[in-house]
């Protein structure tokens, strides 16, 4: 396939994943939810059935807003919303973490909002690091383990999971490959930059991992198009057409992310040693550099400052998902270091109910006057 044919591809998986979830469901496939962040797909995955990304959905707000206080971010409540319209209807469960104070809000309220769709908790420790850390994320599993099977009827093998960890390290590769040579290609949009990265939360891993492959041949034998002002992007999710739309119009080129829906899931492999299950924890545990993962030494901060410079990125836009107590935590620290690196920086404020994206662009159309200034 061409370049085009590929992102094509991408695109369409990427805005109808309820299409996706239908075709996947008429094949006789079981589909087992995953809600942000860091939700062990390779258990499901070795079970015989998809997992598929739930983020939520850019739409109104009405039957969810019962369930929740105002100031609960709007990916939970989205996802809640989706449940009570039904969009998820047809799947066997919902695997849903606890490390956010509004994802342990978001599971409790699914209980009652989405009752025809199991939800299974993930329990994670704060205190990863330490062995006791790792026994206690390995018993997580277990108990997820011993849900899904009783929701979907599937049977567990630790064998199938080392061969599912195998296709999630492949694909964790092929995600850094693709980052990488996208930082050489400024002809790819934020848009179809975008929809690379969705896409990959609705397909089978193996299939995402060809198609991405392919892309990254065909994109090393085509040349560079013509050069953009260079950034690299931080957040939750940037997925917003609305937004990455303005980054186009602006002639933005995302260099690198650190984007947890994007590169953030990309960056941990599943080690060698240990049995599946305990290779599989040792991944969590090894992650780090998120604001979801307890760090006292803010490592996150300087892997931005770092990775920006490392690519040759002109400034940093943080693009804050509202009333996100984990990323706001980290702005002043994120903002702090770029100063002392002359890292220009600029932090916009989204959410999945934005229909008007007029702020976002005076604010993204100043950031690229003042980076246009400072080359
Ligand atoms: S990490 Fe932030 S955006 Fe994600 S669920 Fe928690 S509060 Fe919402």
């Amino acid at each position: 396939m061409t370049v085009q044919e590929l992102l094509g591809r991408f695109h369409e998986v990427a805005v109808h994943p309820a299409a996706q979830k239908d075709a996947l469901l008429a094949q006789g496939k079981k589909i087992v939810l995953t809600a942000p962040v860091y939700t062990p797909e390779e258990i499901i995955h070795a079970m015989g059935a998809v997992p598929m990304g739930a983020w939520g959905g850019d739409l109104e707000l009405e039957n969810s807003k019962k369930y929740f206080p105002a100031f609960i971010c709007s990916i939970a409540q989205s996802i809640v919303e989706l449940g009570m319209k039904g969009v998820y209807e047809g799947v066997s469960a919902i695997v849903i973490p606890s490390l956010c104070d509004s994802l342990k809000v978001l599971g409790e309220n699914w209980k009652y909002a989405v009752p025809s769709i199991p939800f299974i908790p993930m329990t994670y420790p704060q205190n990863r690091k330490p062995a006791f850390g790792q026994t206690f994320t390995l018993a997580g599993y277990q108990r997820v383990i011993a849900d899904l099977e009783k929701a979907t009827g599937l049977t567990f093998d630790e064998a199938k999971l080392a061969d599912s960890m195998e296709v999630y390290n492949q694909h964790n590769a092929a995600m850094r490959e693709l980052t990488a040579v996208l930082a050489d290609h400024p002809e790819i949009t934020a848009a179809q930059r975008s929809d690379i990265f969705k896409s990959a939360w609705f397909m089978l891993k193996e299939e995402h991992t060809a198609l991405v492959n392919q892309l990254v041949e065909a994109l090393k034998a085509q040349p560079a198009g013509a050069a953009k002002t260079r950034i690299l992007v931080s957040g939750i999710l940037t997925d917003a057409p609305g937004l990455t739309s303005i980054l186009d119009e602006c002639g933005l080129q995302v260099v690198a992310d650190d984007v947890a829906a994007e590169s953030r899931q990309y960056r941990t492999d599943s080690p060698a040693e240990g049995t599946p299950l305990e290779r599989l924890a040792a991944k969590f545990c090894n992650m780090d550099h998120c604001s979801l993962l307890y760090d006292v030494e803010k490592k996150r901060v300087n892997l931005i400052v770092d990775q920006a410079k490392s690519l040759n990125a002109q400034g940093v836009l943080l693009v804050l998902t509202k009333f996100c107590d984990p990323e706001e935590f980290d702005v002043p620290l994120i903002r702090r270091a770029c100063q002392a690196a002359s890292l220009p920086c600029s932090v916009i404020e989204v959410d999945r109910q934005m229909v008007n994206y007029e702020q976002a662009r005076t604010a993204i159309e100043t950031f690229r006057d003042l980076l246009s200034e400072s080359m």
